[in-house]
């Protein structure tokens, strides 16, 4: 299939991005392409023009300030997964990362284009839930911070509005005692989530002091599990603890997506299962 005929246009700066959306009503920003090319192959996406950010490298990169992570939005997958910065204070995001498509898709697929795109089976929602990050986002009205919890409003929607870019996310470092664990049961096909469980796990002397799980894939966006993360804080790390825990996470999963691979029970199972490891594993981390 061909695309809808589009307008193309190539920006030097983010703020000549900007206002090309703003003054191109229906344009699309084009990062890596690999999900908005196939998009409009099908035609289930015709923007009327599109503008393509994918040189503009002040948007790429990965830097550390203090306890602050910030992650260029144009930033692939495979710098993500391969960099020591994040592998050293944040290692769930290469991990996740290392799970995306193959390696083609993770040289060319941006962490912005995926959270942008808010594909409920997509590998980065739940992690970047899990971690409480910020999303940057620059528009004609100026840039604004959107706490990830806010940011996806429902399948292939955010908050982000028709002329905003996401510039960057910002996650804070692990603190001592930190683990993170990302586990998902991918798609045998597609190899996307059919569901991903994040969990970040604090332990300090044989407790746990806190605890985050957010669950992706089951419902249309990423769910931050609550009940999970407080039940557990003063728990001792024990497997009872989190088998405890990992049934309370589907409180946050209700009206479950469900199709002719995985039923809505499943994903809850599943949710369920990957969970109770996904603690399991964090936690391990978290003593080593
Ligand atoms: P694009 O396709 O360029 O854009 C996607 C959407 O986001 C468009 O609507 C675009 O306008 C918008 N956008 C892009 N950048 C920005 C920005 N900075 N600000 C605002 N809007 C923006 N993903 C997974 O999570 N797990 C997988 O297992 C997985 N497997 C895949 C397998 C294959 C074969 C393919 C083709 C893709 C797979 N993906 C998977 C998706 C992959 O991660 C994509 O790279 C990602 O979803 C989109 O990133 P992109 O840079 O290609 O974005």
């Amino acid at each position: 299939m061909y695309s809808s005929n589009f307008e193309y246009f190539r920006p030097t700066t983010t703020a000549e991005a900007v206002e090309m959306l703003r003054a191109h009503p229906g344009a699309k920003l084009l990062a890596g392409g690999h999900s908005l090319l196939p998009q409009m192959k099908l035609r289930v996406a015709q923007p009327a023009a599109l503008v393509d950010i994918g040189r503009l490298s002040d948007l790429a990169g990965i830097s550390l300030d203090g306890d602050s992570l910030r992650i260029g939005a144009l930033t692939t997958h495979n710098t993500l997964a391969m960099s020591a910065v994040i592998q050293e204070h944040c290692p769930i995001l290469s991990e996740a990362a290392l799970q995306i498509g193959d390696q083609q898709v993770r040289n060319r697929g941006t962490v912005g284009g995926s959270l942008a795109h808010a594909d409920p089976a997509a590998d980065l929602p739940p992690v970047m839930v899990a971690l409480g990050a910020t999303f940057s986002a620059l528009g004609p009205g100026g840039a604004r911070d959107i706490p990830a919890s806010e940011f996806f409003v429902d399948i292939f929607t955010t908050a982000l509005k028709p002329d905003e870019i996401l510039t960057g996310i910002k996650v804070k470092a692990y603190g001592a005692g930190t683990g993170g664990a990302y586990l998902k049961h991918a798609h045998p096909a597609s190899g996307f989530a059919v569901v991903g469980v994040a969990a970040i796990v604090m332990v300090k002397d044989g407790k746990c002091t806190g605890a985050r799980v957010a669950v992706g894939g089951a419902t249309p966006n990423p769910v931050l599990a609550t009940a999970a993360g407080e039940w557990l804080a003063g728990q001792a790390t024990e497997a009872a603890a989190f088998a405890t825990a990992a049934g309370k996470v589907n409180d946050a999963i209700s009206d479950p997506l469900s199709d002719h691979y995985a039923t809505a029970a499943y994903r809850r199972q599943l949710a369920t299962v990957l969970t109770r490891r996904a603690l399991i594993a964090a936690c391990t981390r978290a003593t080593k």
